[in-house]
């Protein structure tokens, strides 16, 4: 088999290996890469039912990472999915209410960007061996809460590294801020700055693309890689537990082999959901992706009328990880849908920065037929997570109850009858006072620990380690910024 390459959104002609790929993040024109071809599985999901996590991660990688060695992929994998998950099943799924909820949330930090950022370190110090990187690799990393912390986690004190994170002060959970600002590590810098995720991201994606500031770098003995899901090693461990799922659903005889899912996935940045894509695409019988947004519901109207506008307020929710209006992996599925046309998609993406809005062909959004675009407002996300509670016992995160209650308008407006898997992105416990509150409106004078353990009595779920951990942790970071001082925060940093 060929290996498979990767080449820019914005710019077919350089290709690179999926390890080269991996280092750089982003491509040097402010694309995103993509694979040249989208792989299929080589094996039924029958032959996966006795199959682990860690076996089938391998599986599905495997195809997307072809030029690491089967040794080089399976000592990541084995690093990354061990006793740092609270349950051997790594993604269990619990049923309720009509819906199976793949929970994505028992890693280090609680919220499913564990599930790629426990390994991207590994497949990064890797790559670096590979490709005989000298000189040290400087993470940069725009968070709208859970990537920072996790990302953190996963590159804190790994050799040959540096991370920096950046998170909107004023746009995060309690918890979500405490996890990061008493991260520990030589190698680790956090900061907020005075604006929103979109403001972090976008002044990210500039320093990514700013050969001058590059060339200075490498100087130095620096260069920038990225965590967040625009590094294609941040998507591919994302397809892995959509296989999982389904061989699960296969294994426990809810389902039989072909039979076609839903997938319902809470979306912000897009990433995730586009795993689910590319999951399809390699065979994963799955009907609809259903696109879940928040009162920041860009997507949900870009699927409903082919315009992508950004021009809008922007709202602070109560799922605060997909307040984004500038969704970046969008790009990827643009991409396909214009047959790969590297030229359409850098015209459309420089009128996103242009003018905010850019308008897809016909004949591209009939390409989007697999996608169901939904929201839930501030009311309906409480009500989801007031009515679960209530009817079952299960409490799910605000992020999940989006999705959940998105879910619900689905199967009303279409009477889809199939089995539907709901991804469930955070603990509860990450996101304590807008759960309990939610649930009952008293809760609201208590403070952010108390709830935490009113919470673990309604539930019943276990305090996770992430949380007792911070409860007395001390602050080690308290830098704030302007936006436009990001680059001025990493030169001091680097002390260059
Ligand atoms: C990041 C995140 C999302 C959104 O995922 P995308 O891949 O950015 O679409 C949803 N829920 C939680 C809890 C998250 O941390």
């Amino acid at each position: 088999m060929m290996d498979i390459m990767y080449s820019s959104t914005r710019n077919a002609g350089e290709k690179v290996t999926a390890s080269k790929a991996v280092l750089q993040g982003l491509a040097d024109d402010g694309g995103l890469y993509v694979p040249d071809r989208l792989p299929e599985l080589d094996l039924g999901f029958r032959d996966m039912v006795s199959m682990d996590y860690r076996q089938i991660a391998y599986e599905v990688m495997k195809l997307f990472l072809t030029d690491y060695t089967k040794d080089e992929l399976m000592h990541c994998i084995n690093s990354a999915y061990d006793s740092k998950f609270d349950t051997e099943e790594i993604a269990p799924l619990s049923y309720a209410d009509g819906a199976y909820y793949l929970e994505l949330f028992h890693g280090a930090t609680i919220a499913f960007k564990d599930m790629a950022l426990s390994i991207l370190p590994y497949l990064m110090t890797t790559a670096a061996k590979k490709n005989q990187l000298k000189e040290e690799i400087v993470i940069l990393t725009a968070t709208s809460g859970d990537t920072g912390k996790a990302a953190m986690a996963g590159f804190a004190d790994v050799e040959g590294t540096r991370i920096v994170v950046f998170y909107p002060k004023n746009g995060v959970s309690a918890v979500q801020e405490k996890q990061m600002v008493t991260q520990k590590g030589k190698n680790v810098k956090v900061i907020g700055i005075r604006g929103n995720f979109d403001d972090a991201q976008t002044g990210v994606k500039k320093m990514f693309s700013d050969q001058e500031l590059k060339k200075e770098l490498k100087e130095h003995g620096f260069v920038f890689s990225s965590a967040n899901s625009i590094n294609i090693g941040r998507l591919v461990p994302q397809i892995v537990y959509y296989v999982y799922a389904y061989v699960n659903l296969l294994k426990n005889g809810k389902i039989q082999e072909g039979d076609e899912i839903n997938v319902v996935v809470p979306t912000g940045n897009f990433g995730n959901i586009l795993a689910a894509y590319y999951a399809k695409n390699l065979g994963l019988p799955i009907h609809k992706l259903i696109c879940a947004s928040n009162e920041n519901k860009v997507l949900y109207d870009f699927f409903q009328s082919g315009i992508y506008d950004r021009n809008r307020e922007f709202v602070l929710t109560s799922s605060p990880s997909m307040d984004i209006l500038i969704s970046s992996n969008l790009e990827r599925l643009i991409y396909i849908i214009s047959e790969c046309d590297s030229e359409k998609n850098r015209e459309l993406m420089s009128k996103l920065t242009e003018t905010g809005v850019y308008e897809i062909t016909s004949g591209m959004k009939e390409k989007l037929a697999d996608f169901y675009g939904g929201y839930a407002s501030e009311e309906m996300t409480a009500k989801k997570i007031r009515d679960l509670y209530g009817k079952t016992g299960y409490v799910i995160d605000t992020h999940t109850a989006v999705a959940s209650a998105v879910y619900e308008t689905y199967k009303a407006d279409s009477e889809d009858e199939r089995v539907s898997v709901i991804a469930s992105t955070a603990s509860p416990y990450k996101f304590a006072r807008s759960v309990m509150t939610s649930i009952d409106s008293s809760y609201q004078d208590l403070d952010d620990f108390t709830l935490i353990d009113e919470l673990c009595k309604i539930s019943k779920v276990e305090v996770p380690k992430a949380v007792e951990e911070i409860r007395q942790a001390p602050v080690l970071h308290d830098t704030v910024c302007e936006k436009d001082e990001m680059q001025m925060m990493v030169r001091g940093f680097l002390g260059i």
